[in-house]
């Protein structure tokens, strides 16, 4: 096997030459100028040793990849009682969608579609003021990714604030559930906002590294959650985290992993590496086009795949 730092830098510059790069996301007004051609591929091991191709260090907006460390957050706080606001089980259904909502009393299928992801936000919230909330989403993001520069791109928050009447309608009807506790209006900003942090695929990826080594992060080390909890968040991004896309990605990736609207998905090789990779360009279900593209080219040489070689 070639090393990774040449399959990184091959798979980076075979993407950038490919002309079919998917839709960048256009209902969020703000992301509609990125530009489809950016590309960014990094690996890291445990020993922190990266291997970077294209963009590596470029901040994208991560969207929903946020909702992994919202879980991981909210599973601290209150433990296995999260899963009574909210279920584990794959949607089958986009990832803004309200219909399985009514049959289910307001329970949503699973924390990474967007109405379970506004839910566990809200057990975030609980108990505190949104601006807290957020600072210690922000602030657990610094310390994953071992950066204290990472922020808030307030202009993509105000620009889907301005225009997410579907997350609105989801949060609301949620709340007609008792699903969702505080005002409908601060959940869902602090919602927004953590969406719409911006991180670079290097952050991203040195982010993700606890998943990836049971629960202990060997950079900053500490163990930031139980082995047990690592492998379960890990099973969800398995089987949740492309939305009705997922399981094609299981089919073709096989590693748990968890995409954004930005064009971002962390992906995790269990005991191997941290992966983030980014383009901008999406496919039908909302997840980055060539991103699935170039990780099912890594595991395919890497024979990572959870599944075998
Ligand atoms: N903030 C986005 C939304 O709520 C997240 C969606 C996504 O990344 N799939 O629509």
């Amino acid at each position: 096997m070639p090393d990774l730092d040449t399959i990184v830098r091959d798979i980076a510059e075979e993407m950038r030459a490919r002309p079919d790069r998917g839709e960048v996301a256009r209902y969020i007004p703000e992301l509609a100028g990125v530009d489809p051609q950016a590309f960014g591929l990094v690996v890291i091991d445990g020993d922190g040793r990266a291997a970077v191709g294209g963009d590596a260090d470029i901040p994208f907006s991560i969207q929903s990849i946020s909702k992994v460390f919202t879980l991981t957050l909210a599973l601290g706080m209150v433990g296995d009682r999260l899963w009574r606001r909210v279920g584990r089980e794959p949607s089958g259904s986009p990832f803004n969608s309200i219909v399985q909502l009514e049959r289910e009393n307001g329970i949503p299928r699973n924390p990474f579609i967007n109405a379970g992801a506004i839910a566990v936000t809200d057990v975030i919230l609980s108990g505190h003021q949104p601006r807290e909330a957020l600072g210690e989403i922000l602030r657990f993001m610094q310390f994953l990714a071992q950066d204290n520069g990472i922020a808030i791109d307030e202009k993509v928050a105000a620009s889907e604030k301005r225009t997410g009447f579907r997350n609105a309608a989801l949060a609301n009807y949620m709340r007609s559930f008792g699903v969702i506790e505080n005002p409908v209006d601060y959940t869902l900003g602090v919602y927004f906002h953590h969406c719409a942090i911006a991180m670079s695929c290097r952050q991203l990826a040195t982010a993700g590294l606890y998943l990836a080594y049971s629960g202990l992060h060997p950079l900053a080390g500490h163990t930031v959650i139980s082995a047990e909890r690592a492998r379960r968040i890990n099973a969800i991004m398995l089987t949740c985290g492309h939305y009705d896309g997922s399981g094609d990605f299981a089919y073709r990736v096989g590693l748990p992993g968890k995409s954004g609207v930005g064009g971002g998905i962390l992906a995790v090789a269990p005991g191997k590496a941290s992966i983030c990779v980014w383009s901008p360009g999406l496919d039908a279900a909302g997840n980055s086009h060539l991103g699935r593209i170039a990780l099912e080219m890594l595991v395919k040489r890497t024979g990572w795949s959870i599944f075998g070689v």
